[in-house]
């Protein structure tokens, strides 16, 4: 039976019954995200590029190889510390295709906006995109702008695709993990869940906690001389390190362990998500990924990642087993060892 046939299945915090309609739950990243892709997308969709289901398609045009990527950004609020929802529409789609290995080279950005919407934040939302996009060397080449009548948006909803060009050497793949991988994380986790949660709720912590949007192609490219030792490579945005690394587990049939006192969590964030009843492995990060790697070169890919600002706290989190495939399991701080599942639905909503 599944898990949406027998609700009693699921893991607390159960968000609704089964119903005949769409829910929140149903963006999270979680398991009620991948039962809607699952059985209302896929069945309609399905072909060999889509059915991979990696961060991006990998797509053969004119002798060569295409990565493709589309996101679209919901966020709320549009502006939060660390960032805006065009900066992140930014980031997010070329993280996705840099965790194909991909170099990117252009993106599209479609726009709908509501009627009422202040310009001022629509400038400071295509200024903060232009910006990101500058920085990281790949113009915005076509865009679309919508305008829904007051209501009927939520200010603004951005929309982004970015192509790239693939590596042949280097191709990282959701399916490439293997029993005695090293699994890596880039940076400290959670803080733009909680930045967004603080910004949202108004909650004001000693520290401001800031979004940790960026783009990740840099240090991708520190890992780009390890060529085919580089095993997985995935952003940890909705749905956090537990969602990818559930997704990476499930995608290439393996277990992963991972250890409890590894998890990298700043301090404020950590003092946050424990007010908020938050566990740091499920909230959303966008500047953060996870590495697999064969494990005679795991320092060195330590190293290398530390060596730029934004993996100057990359830290070994666990590794890939032979044993308990398509499950991640947590190996405690006390010793005891529980299962790391895919949430049902969500804990923060509208975060991307
Ligand atoms: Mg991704």
């Amino acid at each position: 039976m599944s898990d949406a046939a027998n609700p009693a299945a699921l893991s607390c915090p159960v968000p609704l019954e089964v119903t005949d309609r769409v829910q929140l739950g149903h963006g999270s990243g979680g398991k009620l995200s991948a039962q809607l892709v699952a059985r209302h997308f896929l069945p309609h969709f399905d072909n060999p590029i889509l059915s991979q289901l990696g961060d991006a398609a990998v797509v053969g045009v004119a002798g060569g190889e295409l990565a493709i990527s589309t996101d679209s950004f919901v966020v709320h609020p549009l502006e939060f510390p660390g960032g805006n929802i065009g900066a992140l529409a930014v980031h997010g789609t070329l993280n996705d295709v840099a965790m194909m290995g991909a170099r990117a080279a252009c993106l599209t950005a479609g726009f709908v906006l509501e009627e009422g919407l202040s310009l001022a934040v629509l400038d400071r939302v295509t200024a903060a995109m232009a910006q990101a996009a500058r920085d990281a060397g790949v113009p915005i080449v076509a865009g679309d702008t919508k305008v829904v009548e007051r209501g009927k948006a939520d200010g603004l909803y951005i929309n982004t695709t970015g192509v790239g060009a693939m590596d042949s050497a280097f191709r990282p793949a959701p399916a490439r993990a293997q029993a005695g991988d090293a699994v890596l994380v880039s940076a400290p986790i959670a803080r733009h869940g909680m930045a967004i949660m603080a910004a949202r709720e108004g909650l004001s912590f000693q520290s401001a906690i800031t979004s940790d949007s960026a783009c990740l192609a840099p240090l991708v490219d520190r890992l780009r001389h390890f060529g085919m030792d580089v095993h997985v490579l995935r952003d940890a945005t909705r749905g956090g390190v537990a969602s990818a690394l559930n997704e990476i587990a499930a995608a290439s049939d393996v277990g992963i362990e991972i250890d409890e006192a590894a998890i990298p969590v700043p301090g404020d964030v950590r003092a946050a998500c424990e007010l908020l009843g938050l566990d740091p492995l499920y909230v959303a990060n966008e500047g953060v990924m996870v590495v697999f790697v064969a494990e005679e070169r795991a320092e060195e890919a330590l190293r290398a990642l530390r060596a730029h600002a934004l993996g100057a706290g990359a830290v070994r989190l666990g590794r890939v087993v032979a044993a308990h495939a398509r499950l991640v399991a947590l190996r405690t701080a006390l010793g005891g060892t529980r299962v790391v599942d895919l949430l049902p639905g969500d804990q923060l909503p509208r975060i991307c």
